[in-house]
Parts: C-alpha cells; sequence; structure tokens
C-alpha cells in the first residue's frame, strides 16, 4: 500500500514537472510570441527615393520596427532600430530626420528581457536604421549573410557595429530553432546581403518580416526597386521569393518601415501568439 501511494505521489510530481517544462517549451513548428517594438521614425523629405518617378519630392514617414520573438525559453531579436542615443534627439540622415520615441533597451526592459537573455540578434541588413543597436548585444549571436558583412566592412566604409563578437555568418537561408518556426530567407537586391524573416505563431499563422525587402505597401503593390538598392534584379528575384513564400504558407507581409501597418499593429508590451 505504502509503496503503491509513493509511486503515485512519484507520478503525480513526474506528472506537474513535465507541464513546467513543457509550459516553457514552443508548440512544434511555431514561436510563441512576437513583439513589435518602436525602434524609431523618420520624416523622409522625399518618398521618390524609394519609388523613382513617383510622388517625387512629396514626403514620407516612415516607421522603424524591431520584432522581439519568444521561442521556448530563448529570444531571438529581428532588427535592432536606430540607435537609443537617438532617443530625445532629431538626427538628421542621408533621407529625412531620425527620432526615436523610446529606447530599446527600456522596452526590453518592460517585458523582463535583458540583452543577455538575447540568444540570436538577426538583422534584415547593415543600414543605420536596423544595426544602431547591435552593440547592446555582445553576448548574442549575431545572424548575419557572410555577403553583408564582406560589404559592409570593406576598407572604405566605416563599420556599422563591432566586428569581433559572436557572429554566425549564412550563405542563404537558415532554420533557427531547427523546427521550421523561424527561419531567415535569403532576398538580396536592397544591399548584397539583404535577408527577411519567416516566422510561425500559433494563432496569428505565418508572417514574412520584410526588412527593407520592400519600404511601403505601395511599392510592395507595384514591385518598385528603390534607387539605392544594389542590384534591380536581385531585387525583382526577392520579390518573386517573397511572393512566393507568402502564396506557399498564407502569410502576412510584415513592412518594417509602412507607418500606416505599422500603426495598426499592437505594440510590446502587447504581442502575437
Ligand atoms: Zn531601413
Amino acid at each position: 500500500m505504502q509503496i503503491r501511494a509513493r509511486i503515485t505521489r512519484l507520478s503525480l510530481i513526474a506528472v506537474a514537472l513535465v507541464g513546467l517544462v513543457s509550459g516553457a517549451l514552443a508548440q512544434p513548428g511555431a514561436a510563441d510570441r512576437l513583439y513589435v517594438m518602436d525602434c524609431g521614425h523618420n520624416a523622409a523629405s522625399d518618398q521618390s527615393r524609394w519609388s523613382p518617378g513617383v510622388n517625387v519630392g512629396k514626403p514620407i514617414e516612415l516607421s522603424d520596427n524591431c520584432y522581439l520573438i519568444r521561442h521556448g525559453g530563448e529570444w531571438l531579436l529581428w532588427d535592432t532600430g536606430y540607435p537609443d542615443a537617438v532617443a530625445g534627439n532629431e538626427v538628421k540622415t542621408p533621407v529625412g530626420t531620425a527620432t526615436r520615441a523610446k529606447t530599446l533597451a527600456a522596452q526590453l526592459a518592460e517585458v523582463g528581457v535583458k540583452p543577455s537573455d538575447v540568444r540570436f540578434v538577426a538583422v534584415s541588413h547593415t543600414h543605420g536604421d536596423h544595426v544602431g543597436n547591435v552593440d547592446l548585444f555582445p553576448e548574442s549571436t549575431l545572424l548575419i549573410q557572410s555577403a553583408e558583412v564582406d560589404w559592409a566592412f570593406a576598407p572604405d566604409k566605416r563599420p556599422p557595429f563591432k566586428l569581433e563578437r559572436p557572429m554566425r555568418k549564412l550563405d542563404g537561408d537558415l532554420d533557427v530553432f531547427g523546427d521550421g518556426s523561424v527561419r531567415i530567407i535569403s532576398t538580396p537586391g536592397h544591399t548584397p546581403g539583404h535577408q527577411a524573416l519567416l516566422v510561425h505563431l500559433p494563432k496569428t499563422g505565418w508572417v514574412v518580416l520584410s526588412g527593407d525587402a520592400v519600404h511601403f505597401k505601395d511599392n510592395w503593390d507595384h514591385r518598385r526597386v528603390p534607387s539605392m538598392n544594389t542590384s534591380a534584379e536581385q531585387t525583382q528575384a526577392s520579390f518573386k521569393r517573397i511572393a512566393d513564400v507568402m502564396a506557399e504558407k498564407h502569410a502576412q507581409l510584415w513592412i518594417n518601415h509602412d507607418e500606416r501597418q505599422s500603426a495598426a499593429q499592437k505594440h510590446s508590451p502587447e504581442f502575437y501568439d
């Protein structure tokens, strides 16, 4: 009797432990949460920089998002926005005036995440509005294309962040957690090593985070190639790649710099699951 009681008690404890552990694990093939974080804003003076010949001289407001993803007990940050030092200032950039309403550090703290908790930082590309806070995460593994590192750290350029850091250089796609839930999709053209992110969430479904493969919806609808892109041909191929992924997964396209779309989304500390 006594032995059976002990076995029952042990199995109850085992069940409770399994429950606790599985509560911290992602559903197979899906990440748990995605937080949209405000990583800056640009009041740009001429929209046609991104849409050659269209809306010439017309200003445009651009959002700048970071996306924090929880997968089981692990965190991945997608893009890091303008440097936190921009907060409280107005900074002239090649396209307009950059501002930052909140720091990334404060938004992470608000959801209880320390920079050292972030296992992976992945950046769509190395422009200043995406890599401004990479150095906030010296312990995280940076996921970036080899072609992007070679291009950004060319001897004639100012390094966008410290090169001596944990880094995994990619030559194409990557299934980040090995279960298909978060995939880096190689989409060169805006820069030589540009990449997008495909995320699967249990309720929200599949989402493509655009990076700068496209800057706003009208450009996506018309498949326009911005004048500053490093390759128009690669950009068109990447448009097709993204469209194919969206069709296959019935995925939404979340466009990082599309102010109207971003304003309609839930922002951290609220999240998508
Ligand atoms: Zn950008």
